[in-house]
């Protein structure tokens, strides 16, 4: 692994501390948390549940260029395996972390370098329904929509 990568670290990035849900701290999905100094860092670093410990976005290690920390792109790739569900073999997640993010050429750009290798990809706006993007190929069949129609997501388009 390249020296730049072995070296990242969040620092005063924040970003994953807006769009997630973490119940240990009733905190709803697409808010700051009430622990975030934006920009600085977690007020309770020490004792943050174990979800903000474990979380390692994609850029943190080693997706994209050194510039493209999530704070600055405002969104985080993170990429998921889902055991016994479609994404077995992984969800390549795209969290937005400001209004209007996902409709960026850099995020359109993940969305195709993901698609491209086949895998699908998940588009989690702060509010409103999640975007399920498909790999060319790949067959919609009942089972599928009718799963994502239950988990309250749409089909998006690119
Ligand atoms: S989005 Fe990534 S780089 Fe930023 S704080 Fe979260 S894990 Fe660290
Ligand atoms: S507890 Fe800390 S790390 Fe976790 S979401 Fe809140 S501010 Fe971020």
């Amino acid at each position: 692994m390249k020296e730049e990568v072995l070296q990242r670290t969040c620092s005063s990035c924040t970003a994953c501390c807006r769009p997630m849900e973490i119940p240990e701290l009733e905190k709803p999905a697409g808010k700051w948390c009430r622990y975030c100094a934006v920009g600085k860092g977690c007020r309770i670093y020490q004792n943050r549940p174990l979800p903000c410990q474990e979380f390692r976005c994609e850029w943190l290690k080693g997706f994209g260029q050194r510039k493209d920390r999530p704070d600055r792109t405002k969104v985080i790739p993170d990429f998921v395996k889902i055991p016994d569900s479609l994404f077995d073999d992984g969800l390549f997640q795209i969290w937005e972390v400001a209004r209007g993010k996902l409709n960026t050429p850099y995020t359109q750009y993940m969305t195709k370098y993901a698609l491209a290798g086949r895998i699908w990809v998940l588009h989690i706006p702060l509010e409103g329904p999640k975007l399920l993007f498909v790999p060319r190929g790949e067959t919609l069949t009942l089972d599928i929509r009718i799963g994502v129609s239950e988990a309250g997501w749409e089909i998006g388009q690119l």
